[in-house]
């Protein structure tokens, strides 16, 4: 039996709902004073350090964290509440993202007191921010072939190579490198390490690519011969392929993998609101219910899972997998039932209809493509 698959209906608390009343009235007051509107896929592309420093401050990052580095020491599930409410508003997340998400869980389980004490509290305040160094250009899927090298040298190691579709890498502080630190031998996973490089070291460059909307949101990184201090290396030098694979657990198990588009979702149902219905309409419009409701349900007992210290790659990749499915049935269902009616004036429905589509192909290539996940979950039942 795989333990991972074994997921429990999980019941949310009182509090937890008192949690989710209260983030939501932030949100709605936000709107209302301006400062944000809802986008799709605002945890990748909708980037505000002001923003990401007001949850800081109200204690909705680092969340699970011990206090004595800055957290708040409360439940995976209520940090599920809070994240799952700024997705669906479509809040300006993007900045704090990976740092909250899994950079800060990273230095709490491989990271040295000196990075526990100087990076988490910073997070948690919104004030500092990570990218994630893994892909290459020619090492995406096939991760453990990547080039990017680094040389020990007196009091740290000399870095060369280059990273590709670095998202937020022009705005965030540093990035977790993933390098090779021995030469490659039979075994690909042995001598990786993971270096936290400062991104305004010399030596770095940051090249934009741009998406097809002309948005900057990823990039390539060159490393030039920079110098990353020993005590930026995070946990043991040799283990990078098996930290960076606990990383990937938290990467890919949250609401964002289902959440994607559903501010385009909501603003579909106030559309149709609008109109007569008919039967095709409702069956659509439940169907997309349905499967929501289920995706939650597994996203949730993911969350509890990692509370309890399991990992849940395999039940992690089956939620990527439908979720980022669902998240693209929501852009085709609105322009199948709305956007091709040519009088639909909506200009706020045909823009998030567009952001959707256009962020689309992504939906299913980042944090571990599709046919990558399947073959997880093959092994992981025992069919490969
Ligand atoms: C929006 C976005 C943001 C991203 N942000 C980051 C980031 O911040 N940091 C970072 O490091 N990376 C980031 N990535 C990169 C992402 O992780 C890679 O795109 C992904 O891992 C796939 O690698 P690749 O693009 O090299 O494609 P490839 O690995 O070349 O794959 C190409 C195709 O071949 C298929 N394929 C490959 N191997 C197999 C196999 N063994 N079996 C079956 N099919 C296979 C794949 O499924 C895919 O369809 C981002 C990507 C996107 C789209």
């Amino acid at each position: 039996m795989v333990k991972s698959l074994e997921l429990e209906t999980i019941q949310l608390t009182e509090k937890t709902e008192e949690l989710r009343q209260e983030i939501r009235q932030f949100l709605k007051n936000e709107i209302e004073e301006g400062a944000f509107l809802p986008h799709c896929d605002s945890w990748l592309s909708r980037w505000d350090s002001e923003f990401s420093g007001k949850l800081g401050q109200r204690g909705w990052l680092g969340m699970t964290w011990p206090k004595k580095y800055g957290g708040h020491e409360r439940s995976a599930l209520e940090r599920y509440v809070v994240t799952e409410e700024l997705l669906a508003f479509g809040a300006p997340v993007a900045a704090h993202w990976f740092a909250d998400r899994q950079t800060g869980p990273l230095f709490l389980r491989y990271g040295t007191e000196k990075q526990r004490n100087e990076f988490l509290p910073r997070i948690a305040q919104g004030e500092i921010f990570f990218s994630i160094g893994l892909s290459e250009p020619n090492s995406g899927s096939d991760l453990a072939s990547i080039s990017t090298n680094a040389k020990k040298v007196a009091g740290g190691w000399r870095l060369n190579g280059s990273k590709v579709w670095t998202s937020g890498a022009h705005h965030s502080h540093f990035m977790v490198t993933l390098c090779r630190t021995s030469t490659k031998t039979e075994n690909r996973h042995e001598g990786l390490s993971q270096l936290v490089v400062d991104l305004s070291a010399s030596g770095v460059t940051v090249r934009p690519i741009k998406l097809m909307t002309g948005e900057h949101h990823f990039n390539e990184v060159f490393f030039e011969d920079v110098f990353v201090p020993d005590d930026m290396v995070v946990g043991t030098i040799g283990d990078g392929w098996k930290q960076s694979m606990a990383e990937l657990a938290y990467e890919r198990s949250g609401p964002e993998r289902f959440l994607s588009t559903f501010p385009l979702f909501v603003e579909l149902i106030r559309v149709l609101k609008q109109k007569e219905s008919n039967e095709h309409v409702k069956i659509t419009i439940g169907k997309l219910a349905a499967r929501l409701t289920t995706l939650r349900e597994m996203s949730l007992g993911v969350a509890s899972l990692l509370e309890k210290g399991v990992s849940p790659d395999v039940t992690a990749a089956l939620v990527k997998d439908l979720g980022t499915k669902f998240e693209f049935q929501i852009a085709e269902a609105a322009r199948e039932l709305v956007a091709s009616q040519t009088h639909v004036s909506n200009v706020r429905f045909k823009s998030l209809l567009a952001e959707a589509l256009l962020h689309a192909p992504g939906f299913t290539l980042r944090g571990g493509t599709t046919e990558i996940l399947r073959g997880i979950i093959a092994r992981g039942v025992g069919i490969r």
